[in-house]
């Protein structure tokens, strides 16, 4: 069995392990741009893992919800935790402190088959119980590295703008594929993103964060467009929300 990645639209990303574990990451399933979120959201009956970027209602989504009804084990950033629990009422056996890293910091999670780091984002952290609330802060927003034992290595960018430490990442992991923000006006855009992807080097790259509201402008063409004239060696994946890819086990270069 090939480890598989789902896009669900944003920055919501499913990943089947080779042994059948289930990791959601930033699940926003019932997304503008995911009309069959509601049917995938009641299909999810068991979820090992749910992995989060940052506090931001576009990426904590369904996570509330998924956690108490599939069980799935919390892992974010410490600050972000603490207030999932004490403010979202995200199930707090389901949170422990053994899943909740901070930056820099490498998680061995489910026996060593996966490991996630935390790596920086350029961003904002809050979250909001309920549209237009005060914003309680939430730590600082940050990017995942997630190691799938006998799979890939992908690194998941949150919401970013560019910045020239992503280049230190290739030190560390060779990285198999990149989940990049796109969409520009919150996040980089098509041009500072075709720029990341240089930095990173990873050898496939998954656009996201695009085409979910009209604000969201950049496009998986503009940003083709950037990474040609950048000579950019990645090959440049475009998914539909609700498609699943397989990723090989040997994705090395
Ligand atoms: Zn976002």
């Amino acid at each position: 069995m090939q480890t598989q990645l789902t896009w669900y639209g944003q920055a919501a990303f499913k990943i089947n392990t080779t042994t059948g574990k289930i990791l959601l990451i930033d699940p926003w399933l019932t997304n503008p741009s995911f009309p069959g979120g509601e049917a995938e959201l009641a299909r999810l009956d068991r979820v090992d893992l749910i992995l989060l970027t940052h506090g931001h209602g576009d990426h904590v989504g369904n996570a509330v919800e998924i956690g108490k009804r599939a069980g799935a084990t919390l892992v974010s950033n410490f600050d972000l935790k603490a207030v999932m629990v004490s403010v979202l009422g995200y199930p707090e056996s389901q949170a422990p402190n053994e899943t909740a890293g901070h930056l820099g910091g490498e998680l061995s999670l489910l026996g060593g088959e996966v490991k996630v780091q935390f790596v920086p984002a350029w961003h904002g952290s809050s979250i909001q119980k309920e549209e237009n609330a005060a914003p309680i802060y939430a730590g600082n927003p940050t990017g995942l590295i997630i190691t799938v034992h006998d799979g890939p290595v992908i690194y998941h960018t949150g919401d970013t703008d560019l910045f020239s430490d992503m280049a230190l990442m290739k030190r560390f992991h060779k990285i198999d594929v990149m989940l990049v923000c796109i969409g520009d006006h919150y996040t980089m855009g098509p041009a500072r993103a075709a720029e990341a992807v240089k930095l990173v080097a990873p050898k496939t790259v998954i656009p996201m964060h695009y085409g979910t509201f009209p604000l969201l402008t950049g496009t998986p063409e503009a940003f083709g467009r950037e990474l040609k004239k950048r000579r950019s060696k990645s090959q440049l994946r475009v998914l539909k929300s609700g498609e699943t890819i397989k990723l090989d086990s040997k994705l090395r270069r």
